[in-house]
């Protein structure tokens, strides 16, 4: 993979950078990831100039990479950490992956797509992140690697999954977009202890693409 890149490119990831402030993106860290990491290539070739548009984008399997403010947005909204064990539902192109990995996180990620997996983790290493990634359902989580300080769900949730909140560490906080209907609404969770949650909600209503039960052999 060329990873050299033209400084068309370069110049429009930073207008990009600087429209995600304008829309209220304020965690330096997250902007300085969004700043440093190629996001054309986590996308088909020949499209390298709107993968700096502020829009999702379809990626193989029917899936989508989430619209830069998405990512920008929940992963301000995880407060990652440096060294932060962090669990992923949802690999799909790998890029939200690849922005918590950069901010120092230690990432665990999950895609039930077995071609998504697989393309993730080509990337990851050709970008030389070290990012533990898996093929499987994310309605398991990772129980062997429990508890994480911070869980990311970027697939539409009717509500969060048991299982995600027991593998939550206390202190932990999970971030996902829960809703029945076609939108959803952000929802942030804080564990205070075993049995007692904090619940918080960012008020703007996102359309991912749903948690699905069990994997997929594609
Ligand atoms: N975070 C991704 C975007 C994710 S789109 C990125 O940065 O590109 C949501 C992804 O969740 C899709 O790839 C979809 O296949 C995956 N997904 C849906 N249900 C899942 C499940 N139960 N377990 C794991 N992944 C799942």
């Amino acid at each position: 993979m060329n990873t050299k890149e033209s400084l068309i490119l370069q110049g429009l990831r930073a207008i990009l950078v600087e429209r995600l402030k304008e829309k209220g993106i304020q965690d330096v860290r997250v902007l300085n990831a969004i700043g440093k990491i190629q996001r054309h290539l986590f996308i088909s070739k020949g499209f390298e100039k709107q993968a700096y548009e502020d829009k999702p984008f379809s990626i193989a399997c029917g899936q989508t990479i989430s619209q830069p403010f998405t990512v920008a947005i929940q992963t301000e909204l995880l407060q990652v950490q440096r060294f932060d064990k962090t669990l992923e539902i949802g690999t799909g192109s790998g890029y939200q992956a690849v922005v918590l990995a950069e901010m120092g996180a230690n990432v665990y990620t999950i895609e039930r797509f077995r071609e998504l997996y697989l393309s993730a983790r080509r990337i990851f290493r050709q970008l030389g992140y070290s990012i533990n990634s898996y093929w499987g359902d994310g309605y398991e989580g990772k129980e062997n690697f429990a508890p994480f300080e911070k869980i990311l769900i970027t697939a539409a949730v009717p509500q969060i999954p048991q299982t995600l909140l027991d593998q939550l560490a206390v202190g932990g906080r999970l971030v996902a977009p829960v809703g029945e209907g076609s939108t959803q609404i952000m929802t942030i969770v804080d564990k205070i202890d075993e049995n007692n949650f904090n619940t918080a909600y960012y008020h703007n209503p996102f359309r991912f693409v749903p948690m699905l039960q069990g994997i997929s052999e594609n």
